[in-house]
């Protein structure tokens, strides 16, 4: 099934999926004078029914009928440009993806490289980013160790493991389950004791600017409610914590970290550039862990809006800096749009 539920027509219209972060991308486009568009599932029309700024929905029975001709149809004839978020890489391939022939806000090759543990590994090395080192075999873990699936799966399945035993045990659980094949389709991460933190930058193709646009934590569960047990009854329960995201924590950052956020926001942006041309357009994430001298490992990136700029719906601490209206990472995407389109430049930030 997917059926156009449309109001009028417009210029461009902003459309995405309906889940992640897609409120507050639409809202944004709506705040830049954009029409918006919503593919929603069925199922959750009773929500995104409540918000006036979305103008048109495409509905379907799941999300991945969007690469299907007559969603793609719909689009061009709603004159779409997508925004992709994290719940369009759950929820479809790559191939998925980049069949689609809307044209996409960013760069939709860079999404393989988001996906694919080697890929990524190698972006981030490239752009000088420290990262926890990779333990190749269940045979060399020595120290504590974090496991996880491939591809994003907002930390579901990871678990903790100090030496072959306990992550055979791990394993065997998520085999159990169902959730991996074997123990191959796991891979093996020296965990990083600090903060967890999620810096949200933003870059311009059309300015050459990357902005640091603002940072959070996630709360997982359960890890995060692991402090709330005593140790002696954690030890009795015998616990193996998840990584769960279940929402976001505001953080700001001391100032003085700030510069080498820069440092590390403007080496991606180049790495990206040469590496996945056209490069790193709009918004990313870099994630890691400060540890207690203030050094950042970095675990893993994001090279789209990540669901942690919901929290600035009306700006940051950061976006304040630079802007001087409220500019949520969805309104930061739909300005892009619109200058770059001012310009005639609007081939520079789609793919
Ligand atoms: P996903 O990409 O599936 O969202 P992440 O790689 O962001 O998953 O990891 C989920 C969570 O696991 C992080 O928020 C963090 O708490 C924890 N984590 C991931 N890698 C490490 C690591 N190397 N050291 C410590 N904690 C980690």
């Amino acid at each position: 099934m997917c059926i156009l539920v449309k109001k009028t027509e417009k210029k461009y219209s902003i459309a995405t999926l309906g889940s992640h972060c897609s409120l507050q991308i639409l809202k944004g486009a709506k705040d830049e004078g954009f029409r918006t568009l919503l593919i929603c599932e069925k199922r959750r029309l009773g929500l995104y029914k409540r918000f006036n700024f979305i103008d048109d929905m495409i509905v379907v029975d799941k999300f991945n009928e969007i690469s299907n001709e007559t969603c793609q149809q719909h689009l061009r004839e709603t004159n779409s440009i997508i925004i992709p978020h994290g719940s369009m890489i759950a929820y479809m391939s790559r191939e998925e993806i980049e069949k689609i022939t809307t044209p996409f806000f960013g760069n939709k090759w860079i999404i393989r490289w988001e996906a694919d543990r080697k890929l990524k590994q190698k972006l981030m090395q490239d752009a000088l980013l420290d990262t926890p080192r990779y333990i190749g075999s269940k045979e060399n873990i020595e120290r504590l160790c974090i496991v996880k699936l491939h591809g994003a799966a907002g930390g579901r399945g990871y678990f903790l493991a100090w030496n072959k035993e306990s992550f055979e045990e791990g394993a065997k659980t998520l085999i159990e389950r169902e959730v991996i094949k074997n123990e191959d389709d796991l891979y093996i991460q020296e965990y990083v004791n600090g903060v967890p933190t999620y810096l949200q930058f933003f870059y311009s193709p059309v300015t050459n600017v990357l902005e640091f646009m603002g940072v959070d934590r996630r709360y997982e569960s359960d890890i995060d409610g692991l402090g709330r047990i005593p140790a002696k009854q954690q030890l009795a329960i015998e616990m193996q914590p998840t990584y769960n995201v279940i929402g976001n924590i505001p953080l700001v950052l001391r100032e003085s970290l700030l510069e080498e956020v820069y440092a590390m926001g403007e080496r991606f942006v180049k790495t990206a550039r040469y590496l996945v041309p056209p490069g790193m357009t709009g918004p990313f994430c870099i994630e890691g862990v400060y540890d207690k001298e203030g050094k950042f490992t970095t675990f893993e990136f994001s090279a789209r809006i990540v669901a942690g700029t919901n929290l600035y719906l009306d700006g940051s601490p950061y976006s304040g800096l630079i802007f001087d209206k409220p500019m949520s990472m969805g309104r930061r995407i739909a300005h892009e749009i619109k200058i770059a389109s001012k310009q005639g430049r609007i081939n520079d930030i789609l793919t």
